[in-house]
């Protein structure tokens, strides 16, 4: 398939945004300016990044769902029958029948009432959080190592904020006994699996806490739906706690492989977002394409679980190798696996030499994660051989000596 690009783009100069040049010089002299790779295959096990061949350890593909024959099966009957677009948003005209059949399906997979599909997971807390928290009386209290997209939310409610230190529950139960008495509403929320260091959020003790002080508990499971609890239903039904947890978040765009996000809740959740939910009531709906892709991921999650043990098999090889070499994995428990080196130019370069290695891993950086945590991030799937593990292992071996990050 051919796509058309512009020759010659035009430059224009303007006075008013020379700012930027000075923005984007600071990124450089602190070696965080990048440019952006460039995947030229299908996200895969072995994929064609930048023009080479690379074993990548940096997607959130789990399953391999990407480039699964029914999805991609499913995506275009559904475009032939729906057409490419909405052209809508959902509460004008843009629900079709198979909107609202995702929308059970996925209630079903999380075990609750109902549930709502919006464009991606970012939306999705944030339109959650910021319609559920519409006061000053309200308060969120929140894990400090959360994604954007809760972060983001609770800026856009009116509640007050209170982060409390990674899994800490004595900090959490403190900021409940002072701030929760004269709230009108209190939220607790918390990635499922966090999403840097791959480490599960400890759910019995958040809900514990949570009936104490009858606070909602939100659980944003983007990279725990698919991968985590029985048939990957996610960190609830990890620890059995389903039906003790009001708001579950998941997104179709990682282990699902296609694009949105939801929250599986109750009926009355679903009712109050239909009507109170910014980018549900003002961007529009997602393509019939995207919806079908997602209803065959379903289906394989629920049938196939070979996918869902190698993934595990998988990650649990790969990591007892970066262990025993004598690696930094930090907290991880699951597929998401930093190597962490603890410097921005040391990550940066031990991401380039694997890369010549033919091993993508993305190094991650202040600020995305705090100073002296600059690591690489892996993550396995299920559709790298054992081959493949074998191979990236040794680079790391190999780089990680010739950096001196390892001195065996
Ligand atoms: C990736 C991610 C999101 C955003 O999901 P998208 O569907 O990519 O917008 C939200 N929360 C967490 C924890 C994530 O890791």
């Amino acid at each position: 398939m051919t796509i058309k690009t512009t020759p010659e783009a035009p430059v224009h100069k303007f006075s008013s945004m020379k700012f930027l040049t000075q923005e984007l010089d600071d990124l450089k002299k602190t070696g965080q300016f990048r440019n952006l790779k460039i995947l030229e295959s299908p996200q895969q096990a072995v994929s064609l990044i930048n023009g080479r061949e690379v074993i990548n350890l940096t997607s959130n593909n789990y399953l391999g769902l990407a480039t699964h024959p029914a999805l991609i099966e499913n995506a275009r009957a559904a475009t032939s029958a729906f057409g490419v677009g909405t052209a809508a948003v959902r509460s004008i005209i843009g629900t079709q029948k198979i909107h609202q059949n995702l929308e059970k399906r996925l209630a079903l997979f999380k075990g609750t009432e109902a549930a709502v599909v919006l464009q991606s997971g970012f939306a999705t807390n944030i339109a959650v959080v910021q319609s559920v928290l519409s006061d000053e009386q309200d308060i969120l209290i929140s894990d400090e190592l959360n994604h954007a997209s809760i972060i983001d939310g609770g800026r856009l409610s009116k509640a007050k904020r209170f982060i409390y230190p990674h899994k800490n529950m004595q900090a959490l139960e403190s900021l409940l006994k002072t701030h929760a008495p004269g709230a009108r509403r209190r939220m607790i929320v918390t990635d499922g699996v966090f999403s840097m260091d791959g480490d599960v959020a400890p759910l019995p003790e958040i809900v514990e806490i949570a009936g104490r002080f009858d606070a909602i508990v939100m659980v944003d499971d983007a990279h725990a739906s698919g991968v985590m609890g029985p048939q990957g239903r996610g960190t609830p039904a990890y620890f059995g706690l389903t039906d003790r947890i009001p708001i579950h978040i998941g997104t179709l765009s990682k282990a699902i492989a296609a694009m949105g996000g939801y929250v599986a809740s109750t009926q009355e959740m679903q009712d109050f977002l239909f009507h109170k939910a910014r980018p549900f009531l003002f961007s529009s709906s997602h393509p019939a394409s995207v919806i079908a892709t997602c209803m065959a991921a379903l289906d394989i999650l629920e049938t196939d679980s070979a996918r869902l043990h190698r993934l595990w098999d998988n990650a649990r090889h790969f990591k007892a190798g970066l262990v025993n070499m004598g690696f930094n994995t930090g907290a991880s428990e699951t597929p998401i696996t930093p190597v962490i080196i603890g410097d921005t130019r040391l990550a940066r370069a031990m991401e380039e030499r694997l890369f010549e290695e033919g091993i993508f891993a993305l190094s991650i950086t202040y600020p995305t994660v705090a100073k002296g945590k600059e690591r690489l991030r892996t993550i396995i799937t299920s559709e790298h051989s054992n081959q493949h593990l074998e191979t990236a292992l040794a680079a790391f071996h190999k780089i990680g000596r010739l950096l001196g990050i390892l001195n065996k």
